[in-house]
């Protein structure tokens, strides 16, 4: 069977700020080799440890505003202020090889993706408390109090959204976060869609056999 013939599956993951969306994506795709992450356009500054084209492709507004009238994002949306979109050539061709890619975006773009390709799969993850998450919102030590209490609020935003996923996954002790992850990962590559083609030649030998048996 030829691999490359399977498209991969498109993986939306949202969260609000603080719940350690990051840090799970990083080890899912630690953990996992089929997996790959889509390294979004922003016009936000960079923050310490951040490395252009690593952490995203930090751009000037005059640039990102031209990728919009190029049509070259998949989804873009304005969060906190700042622009933040997904290419689309990039997610196109990383599916057509065959490797899941997931999208770290906010709400808004999950609506326009699952709008444009409503076969994806949407995952929303929530810190375990509003304590939790004022905690590490505050223990990141990056941004300025009142950027935090701001920040706070946009989460109460974000959450508001999270009904409208196909998964919730709490955030409350990091492995069990991260295997409920990888387990609906799992889970989607054993579809019949997705099954059907990696096992085709199987399911064939053994219709066949079984139609040789009645006979
Ligand atoms: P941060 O600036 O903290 O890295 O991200 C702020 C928010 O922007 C997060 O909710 C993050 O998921 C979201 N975000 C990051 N990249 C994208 C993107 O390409 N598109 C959209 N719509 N949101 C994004």
């Amino acid at each position: 069977m030829s691999q490359a013939a399977e498209k991969g599956t498109l993986y939306v993951i949202s969260a609000p700020s603080g719940a350690g969306k990051t840090s799970l994506v990083a080890e899912m795709l630690a953990r996992d080799e089929r997996l790959r992450v889509s390294v979004s356009h922003t016009t936000r500054p960079m923050r310490p440890g951040e490395q252009d084209g690593v952490n995203y492709h930090f751009v000037q507004r005059e640039d990102f505003e031209a990728m919009i009238g190029r049509n070259e994002f998949l989804e873009h949306a304005n969060v906190f202020g700042n622009y933040y979109g997904t290419s689309q050539v990039w997610v196109e061709e990383t599916l057509a090889k065959g490797e899941d890619v997931i999208l770290e975006i906010d709400w808004q773009g999950a609506v326009q993706v699952r709008r444009l390709m409503p076969e994806c799969v949407s995952i929303f993850i929530v810190p375990p408390s509003p304590e939790t998450l004022r905690q590490r919102l505050t223990g990141r030590g990056q941004d300025a109090p009142e950027v935090i209490e701001r920040r706070l609020q946009e989460a109460a935003d974000e959450c508001s959204h999270a009904l409208e996923f196909d998964y919730l996954v709490v955030n409350d002790d990091f492995e069990v976060a991260l295997e409920e992850l990888l387990s609906i990962v799992r889970t989607q590559r054993l579809r019949v869609e997705a099954q059907e083609q990696r096992h085709a030649d199987l399911l064939a030998d053994l219709v066949a056999g079984g139609s040789a048996y009645t006979n």
